[in-house]
């Protein structure tokens, strides 16, 4: 059986719990690997590395930490086919798939290789007479990363890019599920010439998070998960006294008008809501339809649904893959079940036809569906498409509004003035205008509003470098026998 270990001072280091994790690959449903789950002492290491790393690394100057990002940058691009394989064996999803959220955390690296230029403070002379000002921002120490399942690479590209070239140590805790991807990442930094330390990864559970909150050396953590769980890491460690960003999870609803191009939604419909099984926090879950062009639309995404072909990802055919475990398919065709109950139309049920072997779900659409149902009101996170009818976009707008999660939107319509309207009145942190999932380029940043994010940093881009940094002002003087006087009043400028 494979074993899976810690990354500590640029090495492999067997943990020391005897306790371990079961890695599956969810296409076939056998356990590929045994991953070390961390006790205290594991992740004291981990941190105590990444402490003694920071001196140095602060020190070292913006152009040598730039080529290391440069030449990691070189490694991912020439390493694309291997990270989304490691993907496709331990997620599920499909190539495609895969080599997308590769390319998608190398624009991450992209963005960090020029994170000198962000790191450029203001400067003011004679500000007074004879007195300059100048800001800088300066490194927080030893950060830590808690990434979910669903994207085991690009969502620890979105935190240790940033944060390692703005001068941090960084522990990463990555999904237990998948952990493989975050071990070859290291590896390749320590290729680049990452020095040992910098780049630590502890695998584990709540109780390797728990440390990670409460110890004293840890001064920022940045979190990606569900939303009970985000909540919980912004509250713990926000009382310990440390800067947290912690993206929750969502319910993404994409808002179809009548003039609106009904095969282009349809398409996008599809796209964004079967995509990697729907394992993503931008997948869109509900598609509020206005109601004089429902029938017509529901007939489009009905018709296209049966030639989507899941599969494993090993079979180049696939378009969509498994779901990352069994517990989660049961619970995720529970709400397809529940449905029907609560009163809503099941037009395509994708739960009976699931394969024996693997995690496999077939795509499901509902129609009808109302606030208060659970297939409405919780987070499914798997492949299931709802249908919500409106009677116009005041109501559509205000359905989005009022639900708990505020991540990604989406309007399709050919009318410039509601398209200008929707993202000024919308209370979502992304939106779309005729594009499903609008995942900001990494030289804006990610991150959502309500229950989807707890904190007020969103991740990566500039307010990646500003939550992986602290302001200083420095008011300067130089010695001028023409300046210097006493004066006990308050300084102002003379
Ligand atoms: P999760 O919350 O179960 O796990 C996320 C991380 O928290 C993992 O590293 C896990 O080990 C740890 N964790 C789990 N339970 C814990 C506990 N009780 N105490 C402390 N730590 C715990 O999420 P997941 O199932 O891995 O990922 C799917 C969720 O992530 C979905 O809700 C999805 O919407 C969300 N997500 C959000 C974004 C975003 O940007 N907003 C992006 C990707 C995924």
């Amino acid at each position: 059986m494979n074993r899976i270990s810690h990354w500590v001072n640029n090495k492999v280091v067997a943990g020391t719990s005897g306790k371990s994790g079961k890695v599956f690959n969810p296409a076939t449903g056998k356990q590929e690997s045994e991953v070390d789950l961390a006790n205290i002492a594991d992740v004291d290491a981990a941190i105590a590395s990444a402490k003694g790393a920071f001196p140095a690394w602060r020190a070292t100057n913006l152009s040598r930490r730039a080529e290391i990002m440069f030449r990691m940058r070189e490694l991912i691009d020439a390493n694309r086919k291997e990270i989304a394989s490691l993907l496709t064996q331990e997620h599920g999803k499909v190539p495609s798939d895969a080599l997308g959220e590769v390319a998608r955390g190398l624009e991450n690296i992209e963005f960090a290789c020029g994170v000198p230029a962000m790191l450029k403070g203001g400067y003011s002379e004679q500000a007074s007479t004879g007195v300059d000002v100048y800001s800088i921002r300066q490194p927080l120490g030893v950060v830590a990363g808690i990434t979910p399942f669903n994207f085991p690479a690009m969502v620890p590209m979105w935190m240790f890019a940033n944060a390692i070239m703005c001068g941090n140590t960084f522990v990463l805790k990555p999904s237990e599920k998948d952990p493989s991807a975050s071990m070859f990442i290291a590896d390749l930094l320590r290729q680049a010439g990452l020095p040992e330390g910098v780049y630590n990864v502890v695998h584990g559970d709540k109780v390797a998070v728990d440390r990670l909150l409460e110890h004293p050396d840890i001064a920022a953590v940045s979190f990606v998960g569900s939303t009970p769980i985000a909540k919980y890491v912004y509250e713990t460690g926000t009382k310990n006294g440390k800067r947290v960003q912690a993206l929750g999870g969502a319910k993404n609803h994409m808002l179809v008008l009548p003039d609106a191009d009904l095969d282009m939604a349809a398409d996008a419909a599809i796209s964004a809501a079967y995509g990697s099984a729907g394992e993503r926090c931008m997948a869109v879950s509900v598609v509020l339809s206005v109601d004089t062009v429902a029938d017509a639309l529901v007939e489009k995404i009905k018709t296209r649904v049966p030639n989507i072909k899941v599969g494993a990802g090993t079979d180049p055919a696939s378009e969509m893959g498994p779901l990352i475990s069994r517990e989660h398919r049961d619970k995720v065709a529970s709400y397809v079940t529940g449905a029907a109950k609560e009163g809503a139309k099941v037009v395509i049920d994708g739960t009976d036809k699931a394969k024996d072997e693997g995690f496999f779900l077939n795509p499901s659409l509902i129609d009808h569906v109302k606030p208060g149902m659970k297939c409405y009101d919780e987070e499914i996170f798997g492949p299931v498409l709802t249908v919500m009818r409106v009677k116009g976009y005041d109501e559509g707008l205000k359905t989005i509004n009022d639900n708990q999660f505020g991540n990604g939107t989406a309007i399709f319509t050919r009318d410039g003035g509601v398209a200008r309207q929707f993202p000024y009145e919308v209370t979502v942190g992304m939106v779309g205008i005729n594009v499903p999932i609008p995942v900001p380029v990494s030289y804006y940043s990610f991150g959502g509003w309500k229950a989807s994010l707890f904190g007020d940093q969103h991740m990566y881009g500039p307010e990646g470098i500003n939550f992986y940094t602290r302001g200083k002002v420095v008011t300067s003087r130089w010695p001028d026998p023409r300046t210097s006087q006493v004066d006990l009043g308050f300084p102002h400028n003379r």
